[in-house]
């Protein structure tokens, strides 16, 4: 999988070039499910002209390959294959597609994620992008669970974000009703709680906050308040401006 193969797709989002920083960044976005993470990470990237990686979609494309290949996505053997055909099948229409986004396929990712091979696979990948963003950009922002731990441990900057668990379900259920109508709030809170749990306890890489990380609650916060605070935040420790926070 190279950089060119995925800036074709919509997990690389090709920046806008805007008021470029003083020099290049790479930006830490971790967070649990529903957080608001990857609305804040696509839109620092829109913000600051910068290159965006959704890491996810990068477990949910592999989750998604081996349940139609019929396979277990706890089982390494499975899932190594379903790797090797993400590799091989990554295209803009998988990537992009709402079935990365289906329940099963949520469920599945967090059960190929826990397993160290496919992490492996995944990571040289994330850090080359981190270091060498694609385009003239002025740097790179990453979202996941583990970007500020393992993946960019000297990220310039990292968040950790995070909301209620029922307000995140809510925001999963109201995004997904559509597309599912026979799903409750209620089991949607439960597979998320289910997911957060089994991310943070996994021996490898769980996902939690790193120590330098600025925690973000977003439970009461619209995504353009979220926006505006990391702005600043950013704007603040590395570009010596603060006068666009409003
Ligand atoms: O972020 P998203 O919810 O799309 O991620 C799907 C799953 O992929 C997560 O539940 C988590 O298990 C896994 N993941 C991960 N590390 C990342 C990004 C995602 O383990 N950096």
């Amino acid at each position: 999988m190279s950089i060119a193969e995925l800036q074709k797709m919509d997990v690389v989002t090709k920046a806008v070039p805007t008021a470029q920083p003083l020099r290049k960044i790479v930006i830490a976005v971790d967070g649990p499910a529903a957080s608001g993470k990857g609305t804040l990470a696509r839109k620092i990237a829109e913000r600051l002209g910068y290159a965006y990686l959704d890491t996810g979609a990068l477990y949910r494309a592999v989750a998604l390959a081996v349940l139609e290949m019929n396979g277990d996505p706890s089982r390494v053997g499975d899932v190594m294959l379903a790797v090797d055909v993400v590799k091989r099948n990554l295209t803009l229409e998988l990537l992009a597609s709402s079935l990365l986004r289906r329940p099963d396929v949520s469920e599945a990712s967090s059960k190929v994620a826990a397993l160290p091979e496919v992490r492996t696979e995944l990571l040289e990948f994330q850090r080359s992008f981190a270091k060498n963003p694609p385009g003239e950009v002025g740097g790179a922002v990453l979202d996941g669970r583990d970007i500020g731990t393992v993946v960019c441990p000297d990220a310039d900057i990292k968040f950790f974000v995070t909301a209620k668990p029922e307000e995140r379900a809510q925001r999963r259920f109201n995004e997904l009703q559509w597309h599912h109508p026979l799903l409750t709030l209620e089991k949607v809170l439960a597979d998320l709680l289910q997911r957060d749990q089994r991310d943070k306890t996994r021996e490898v890489s769980p996902a939690y906050p790193a120590n330098d990380a600025y925690l973000l609650d977003t439970t009461k916060l619209s995504p353009d308040e979220v926006l505006d605070t990391a702005i600043y935040t950013v704007q603040k420790k590395f570009l010596g401006a603060t006068d666009d926070h409003a």
